[in-house]
């Protein structure tokens, strides 16, 4: 039984299917929360008593969903602070605020992020977070309701450290946690928020924070938990020269090296920014099928460097994309970094080093990837979840750009009609439909305030 039908009709469609395909003029019908049709011309005509919504493409591009492989939503409350700090003086600078925050500020910040996220075109994200102050309150939980409320499929990933300055790590010790304590809590948020089942919109991912900030043996921990569960694996890798000077000292190898070793590549896992890798950690990556998560635009904020997105690419890496945290990228808007995906690679490689179509699946298909996602989101098929972006390029930004790829990749980011997550409503008219967005905007800056006064 059908209770709804939504039927785009005369829009360009980008498919990021297995075939590329692509249709100049095409239409996309969605019953409830499933695409059954996708293609070229016209639609088909229903007269079979489902109410139908009939959505009018012209002008426009459909694209799936783009969806946000690493982020840190709490960040949001400390955008523009260490302007011109490298990652480790940005860390040390941010984690006494970070040890602030309560349940109350991670709600607000995730508004904010998800915000954000649905309005520059993003139907799913995943938000790593590992700052978990004691007495904070369910800060897992308060994602987890922001997402709900605004729509947007939420893939949280939670975090921990407990490799404190007195033991050798990065993180002031009052910010880390006991070892065994982390993992009973992100088994606690599996428990709570973990939904195992089809076309889910919450899953939970066990994602210890980087080599500089967690024990081996907390990362050797996690990964037999989320294995014992069936869940994914995350963590950051090879962000900075920093980190890998940190490796070669104290474990006498790459953080891939590091990582591989205890157990930590595999198709279950996925690895934030991976800019600094040689060939053999490339290979390694492929061979294992271990995902990486590009966050171009905060890897050139904290002058990081840029990910060797061709060359993984090359060797079967699945690749998607991220804006990283709101305190390393301010915009958090996932559309742009599509562009910066783009302009990053060819500054690096030469005009051929990445298309504009590369691009673009690695924010929708690619991070379906990392995210273990894929057979559900990330492109336009039958059968596949309704989490469509249907772009507005008819306007004076785009209106005679003569690819609408192009149009979406290397042009303004277009404004947004319409973006549906399984079939439902999130943004129309470039507005969002969960929450009132000047109460969004005001009560991030009311807890961003408390946060700074603490
Ligand atoms: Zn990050």
């Amino acid at each position: 039984m059908t209770d709804r039908r939504i039927v785009i009709r005369d829009a360009a469609i980008a498919a990021m299917d297995r075939s590329g395909a692509e249709f100049g003029s095409g239409h996309v019908v969605v019953e409830d929360q499933v695409i059954v049709a996708a293609g070229p011309g016209r639609a088909p005509e229903y007269h079979d008593g489902v109410p139908t919504e009939r959505v009018d493409g012209s002008g426009h591009l459909l694209t799936p969903g783009l969806v946000n492989a690493h982020h840190h939503f709490y960040q949001w409350l400390t955008r523009g602070l260490a302007q011109q700090a490298n990652l480790f003086e940005w860390l040390v600078a941010l984690y006494p605020v970070w040890a602030r925050i309560d349940e109350a500020m991670v709600y607000a910040a995730a508004r904010a992020s998800i915000a954000s996220l649905l309005r520059s075109g993003c139907t799913t994200a995943a938000d790593h977070h590992y700052v978990f102050p004691r007495g904070a309150g369910d800060l897992i939980g308060a994602g987890v309701r922001a997402a709900r409320e605004l729509g947007i499929r939420f893939h949280a990933a939670r975090g921990s450290m407990d490799l404190g300055q007195s033991a050798g790590g990065l993180p002031p010790d009052f910010a880390v946690e006991d070892a065994d304590a982390a993992l009973t809590a992100t088994e606690q948020a599996l428990d709570s928020y973990h939904d195992r089942g089809p076309a889910a919109m919450v899953r939970v991912s066990v994602a210890p924070c980087s080599p500089f900030s967690v024990t081996a043996g907390l990362l050797s921990g996690a990964a037999e938990l989320a294995r014992r569960r069936g869940v994914r694996l995350h963590t950051h890798a090879a962000e900075t020269t920093e980190e890998e000077e940190f490796c070669a000292e104290r474990f006498g190898c790459s953080s891939a090296e590091y990582l591989d070793g205890l157990g930590w590549l595999g198709h279950d896992v996925w690895l934030a920014h991976c800019v600094h890798l040689n060939g053999g950690a490339i290979r390694r990556l492929g061979e294992t099928g271990t995902g990486v998560a590009h966050c171009p635009s905060s890897n050139a904020r904290l002058g990081a460097g840029i990910a060797p997105v061709p060359e993984l690419l090359a060797a079967g890496v699945p690749v998607g994309l991220g804006v990283d945290g709101a305190a390393s990228n301010e915009s958090g808007q996932l559309g742009g970094e599509l562009r910066a995906a783009v302009l990053f690679a060819r500054a690096r490689r030469g005009a051929t080093a990445l298309t504009v179509r590369q691009a673009l699946h690695m924010a929708t298909i690619g991070g379906a990837r990392c995210l273990g996602r894929a057979d559900e989101i990330g492109s336009i098929e039958p059968g596949k979840l309704a989490d469509l972006a249907l772009w507005r390029i008819d306007g004076p930004e785009h209106a005679n750009i003569a690819d609408p790829v192009a149009a979406l990749v290397l042009g303004a980011l277009p404004p947004l009609s319409l973006l549906l997550v399984g079939g439902k409503p999130v943004v129309t008219g470039s507005r969002l439909v969960g929450a009132d967005e000047a109460t969004v905007a005001s009560q991030a800056a009311a807890e961003s305030r408390r946060l700074r006064e603490r």
